[in-house]
């Protein structure tokens, strides 16, 4: 099952600078089942780009489900206009509880009067059919849908879906019924006594694989707004641990919200599951954001939004790590890293000095190199797994390149003899990578960051790249202009020519960006380098290469990535035009084209280069 939100912003839409990441568009989320049964749940205005996208699909964008949780404002703006509805051919369900008065469409037909919209609900093209619902449960294709009151000023219903043994429910304004779970009071104190209402609440999220949930307030906000129909984070939070939800999205966020506010919200949020012990995955919807979910027998996407994941140092003061390695430089290199981060550090130059140096209760985590003076790092790792309490230690193996290659490609657990590496890191590293890969193995998961594999004909390419001396030389308006073209046609505030040189990649030309050059190492172009064709990654935050990468979690925020191989006269692809974007992008085969057209004319102008030289 495929999910991705449209628009996550509550009561109006607020576009702007500071709602870059988790974007300005109020309520909307698509969810696509396996068997292609295309449901939308709210038409606020993120729907408009779901139109536009489902117009670009073909047969499979003709038809489909919208349900209405009410009709605020922030829940139908979008309705008007959304593409699909204007086509003949198109055919939608529309459904959202029924009030007392008007019905369904009369409402719909409401705001597109002409006193606010040019034109009538009569003259769009679709078949639409309205259902007016009442709680119960009912089947769309092979979705089972329930639908519930919520605890909102207007009637409004949650939706809670179940297909292919997957559960998601959408409960967006909603209001605790009971005030002190609202406030914050620790779960144990107001689930002895919960107000009916919300026990009610628990049962229809119960079990959810992901539960969208409105988390309008925070609970010191929430006093001045009892009775306005929506939920804090703290009781979202508390509902979901009661309920034994596996992730839960935090939505309809408050248009006073900042991307920043965001993450500090989602990082209070975490703390709170830590702190009642429970596991809950939490974090920020973002509009553009895309989840794969599959039966909770299978594992499920990572889905870890913007906020990077905060260590508790608290846990870990006093804590050890061992760094079995030979290398005494790169030994010397880790410890730095690892003391930076508030560790302490013991190195070790052979397997009797590792096991003796260590205190087993303190150490929090193992770096040891895969060949390890005349052993293998391996029987290292199985002698420290055997010990007590290091069952599930967390281990680094530093390792060369094409060992690293090998390993990383295979499953996080290998049904193998061999003891599960946490992380894999092949030296030279920067103490960038080399932290996040500590970080990750300390809160024993996998890095969602690749450094770029480096290609077999690395030589020749570096030759070839060199041969044209265009390294550092001062910007020229031939490749300016292509850039500045780039930026424009598609539409992107930033386009780059990007040399990828042995450890750095340097732009040749940049339009929307100061940086002259990064490493390698975070560098997309080094990815796509390797490709014959475009490289898309359509949101960074979604790829496991890419969502931890420097670039995505921090400037320039980068999360959409489009770039076409550079290649020299002798076939060798040195480098790449490419496109950057803040937020998630669709890219199609037109633009595929035009950006193969456009770096075949850089290729020419670096020809040229050749000659004149
Ligand atoms: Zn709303
Ligand atoms: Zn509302």
């Amino acid at each position: 099952m495929r999910v991705q939100f449209w628009g996550t912003r509550g009561s109006i839409a607020t576009p702007g600078p500071e709602t870059v990441r988790y974007g300005g568009n109020t309520s909307c989320v698509s969810i696509r089942t396996r068997r292609g049964t295309q449901l939308v749940i709210d038409a606020g205005t993120g729907l408009r780009a779901l139109g536009i996208a489902l117009m670009t699909e073909g047969e499979e964008g003709r038809r489909g489900h919208l349900l209405i949780g009410h009709t605020h404002w922030d829940h139908i703006q979008g309705f008007p206009f959304f593409a699909p509805l204007f086509e003949a051919g198109h055919e939608w369900d529309v459904y959202a509880p029924r009030g007392f008065g008007p019905s369904l469409r009369e409402t719909l037909a409401g705001q597109m009067q002409y006193t606010y919209f040019p034109v009538n609900l009569d003259e769009m093209g679709a078949t639409i059919r309205y259902h007016d619902l009442v709680e119960g449960s009912f089947m769309i294709d092979e979705v089972r849908v329930t639908a519930r009151y919520l605890n909102h000023p207007a009637l409004t219903l949650g939706y809670r879906l179940e297909v292919d043994g997957i559960t998601v429910v959408y409960a967006s304004d909603h209001e605790g019924h009971a005030h002190a779970a609202a406030l914050g009071m620790p779960l144990g104190q107001v689930l002895g006594a919960l107000h009916p209402g919300d026990n009610r609440h628990r049962e229809f999220i119960a079990k959810a694989d992901l539960l969208i949930h409105d988390a309008q307030y925070t609970a010191a906000e929430y006093p001045k707004r009892i009775g306005w129909g929506h939920s804090t984070i703290e009781y979202v939070v508390d509902m979901a641990i009661a309920a034994g939800v596996r992730q839960l999205a935090l939505y309809h966020h408050d248009p006073s919200r900042t991307d920043e506010a965001l993450d500090a919200l989602v990082v209070a949020g975490r703390q709170r599951v830590r702190d009642a012990g429970a596991s809950v995955n939490l974090f920020g919807a973002a509009e553009g954001m895309v989840l794969e979910l599959d039966a909770p027998d299978t594992a499920v996407a990572p889905a870890r939004g913007d906020a990077q994941a905060s260590i508790d140092t608290q846990d870990l003061a006093d804590k050890q790590v061992l760094i079995a390695c030979t290398d005494a430089a790169l030994a010397e290199e880790i410890r730095e890293v690892v003391r930076s981060e508030g560790l302490s550090a013991v190195i070790a130059d052979t397997p009797q000095d590792a096991l003796l140096a260590i205190h087993p209760q303190q150490l929090a985590l193992a770096v040891i190199e895969h060949q390890f003076g005349d052993t293998s790092g391996l029987s290292l790792l199985r002698a420290l797994r055997a010990l007590e309490g290091l069952a599930q230690l967390p281990v680094i193996m530093l390792a060369p390149a094409e060992a690293c290659a090998q390993e990383e490609s295979k499953p996080l657990v290998a049904a193998s003899a061999a003891p599960a590496v946490t992380e894999w890191l092949c030296p030279p590293f920067t103490p960038q990578y080399l932290r996040t890969k500590l970080r990750a193995g300390l809160l024993r998961t996998r890095a969602r960051w690749q450094a770029p594999p480096i290609p077999q004909q690395e030589m020749r390419r570096l030759a070839a790249l060199h041969a044209l001396e265009i390294l550092d030389t001062p910007a020229e308006e031939r490749f300016d202009r292509i850039t500045r073209l780039a930026a424009r046609f598609f539409g992107v505030p930033i386009a780059l020519i990007s040399l990828v040189d042995r450890d750095r990649q340097w732009f040749k030309s940049r339009s929307g960006s100061l940086v002259q050059q990064t490493s390698r190492e975070v560098s997309f172009c080094g990815h796509a380098i390797l490709q014959s064709d475009v490289m898309v990654v359509a949101d960074a935050l979604a790829d496991d290469r890419f969502a931890d990468n420097p670039l995505v979690q921090s400037e320039p925020r980068l999360r959409f990535y489009a770039g076409h191989p550079i290649v020299a006269a002798d076939g060798s692809a040195i480098g790449t035009l490419c496109l950057i974007d803040h937020k998630p992008r669709h890219f199609g085969a037109a633009q595929i084209k035009a950006l193969r057209d456009m770096a075949a004319l850089v290729e020419r102008e670096l020809q040229a280069t050749a000659v004149s030289c």
